[in-house]
């Protein structure tokens, strides 16, 4: 079930490592460590039968890749969509890890998912498939190994379930293998908001950075999932004036600023609904394109490319999305000098507060909202000033710098605990 495996001839892993090379050349890092950065750990595929609600079997493919846990247990999200694979798995591991490394929490980076349809599963069907995954997993996770988490395609009523079959297979409670639960049964407060309240703090912090003012700023925001829908409402909240929101479907328009907390209401499955909202209609890519001060790439991956790249009319790009932005995209945006506050940081609210729970579950004590939002606002901010200091050090992207801070601890850490 499991192998180790050099990873290679993989267009979005190569993207993904040529990135973290870039950060070992800059570092000057030993070639021992980048060549452990360029290999996971593990990679294990399972077949996961469930039983549809019309009394069929059907078979479809787990994953759950596991990258590199020098700083601690893995750690990641579990996605149930068709894009899943072994390639996908495998580069989002990495950014996990390196995320978890930017942000100095005690993990490592993993990621996992089925390639099954989200859309095309009942509750029931969601939770059937759940707890066979979760018994196929047992044996490469745990709250000591690896933790799974949310994310596309899963909720926490996903993590809910998962940890149930989990705490049932091992006949007692186990709260930590998982995190992103409802608060009900071991989840942290404000979890669920912490990936998009994350992209809001990075908006603000790159604001001021760049002298854009927030009060009043324009945002344009793509996907109206939970990343989306807790960074337009915070913004919102922070007086900044978000003017385009959208999902697969379309969005929509309007300069003078959206009844945002209208939209999230209406938003129930994550669809936007624009009746009622005196606005115009517009296309993915238009919302692209829009001439704002923000934007914020919150759906799916690869969505700016070198062909709409030169398009982007934005003061600055905040990714709530995990790798929203190709690598020659990057490169349009940075020779037309506009900044792109990277992944790995913006949307790190979510593992962030994921570290959270994992304490609370550990420790048995549950923190107070202000509590979390303190917590989280004060690791954001250290891991931000990193970013800043390393990009100026450097002379180097945001996203160049991110890496060059993540690499530098992962490559101090396997200096002392040696291969
Ligand atoms: N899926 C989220 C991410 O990509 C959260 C992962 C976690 O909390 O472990 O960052």
């Amino acid at each position: 079930m499991s192998s180790t495996r050099l990873l290679s001839d993989v267009s979005l892993l190569d993207d993904t490592l040529d990135q973290i090379d870039v950060a070992t050349v800059s570092l000057d890092v030993d070639p021992d460590v980048r060549c452990l950065l360029q290999s996971v750990d593990q990679v294990h595929k399972v077949s996961v039968p469930f039983r549809r609600d019309d009394g069929r079997v059907e078979v479809v493919t787990g994953y759950r890749v596991q990258h590199n846990d020098v700083l601690g247990p893995y750690k990641g999200g579990l996605r149930y969509s068709l894009d899943v694979d072994e390639d996908e798995c495998s580069a989002l591991a990495v950014l996990m890890t390196l995320k978890c490394s930017l942000l100095d929490l005690p993990f490592g980076g993993a990621k996992g998912g089925v390639a099954v349809d989200p859309d095309d599963l009942s509750d029931a069907e969601h939770e059937r498939l759940t707890r066979r995954f979760a018994e196929e997993l047992r044996k490469v996770i745990g709250p000591n190994t690896d933790i799974p988490a949310p994310d596309m395609g899963t909720s926490e009523r996903t993590m809910a379930w998962f940890m149930d079959a989990y705490s049932t297979q091992a006949g007692e409670p186990r709260p930590g293998v998982v995190t992103g639960k409802p608060p009900a049964v071991g989840g942290s407060r404000g979890r669920a908001a912490a990936p998009g309240r994350s992209v809001a703090i990075a908006t603000r912090e790159a604001c001021d950075y760049y002298d854009v003012g927030l009060e009043g700023a324009t945002v344009a925001v793509q996907g109206f999932g939970a990343v989306g829908q807790h960074a337009a409402r915070t913004l919102h909240e922070w007086g900044a004036d978000v003017v385009a929101v959208s999902d697969v479907d379309g969005g929509c328009y309007d300069p003078t600023g959206l009844d945002v907390p209208g939209l999230c209401e209406d938003a129930s499955s994550g669809r936007v609904n624009t009746a009622g909202h005196r606005t115009r209609m517009l296309t993915n890519d238009e919302l692209l394109a829009l001439d704002v001060d923000v934007l914020i790439p919150a759906a799916v991956g690869g969505v700016l490319t070198e062909a709409n790249a030169p398009d982007v009319r934005a003061s600055l790009v905040v990714e709530g999305a995990n790798g929203p932005t190709t690598p020659a995209a990057d490169r349009v945006l940075a020779a037309n000098g506009v900044p792109v506050v990277p992944d790995v940081f913006a949307n790190a609210g979510g593992v962030t507060v994921s570290y959270f729970e994992w304490l609370q579950d550990r420790s048995r004590r549950r923190w107070s909202l202000p509590e979390v939002h303190g917590e989280l606002e004060s690791k954001l901010l250290d891991a931000w000033a990193e970013l800043v200091a390393a990009s100026e050090s450097h002379d180097v992207t945001l996203r160049e710098a991110a890496h060059v801070v993540a690499v530098g601890r992962i490559a101090d850490a396997i200096g002392y605990r040696g291969v």
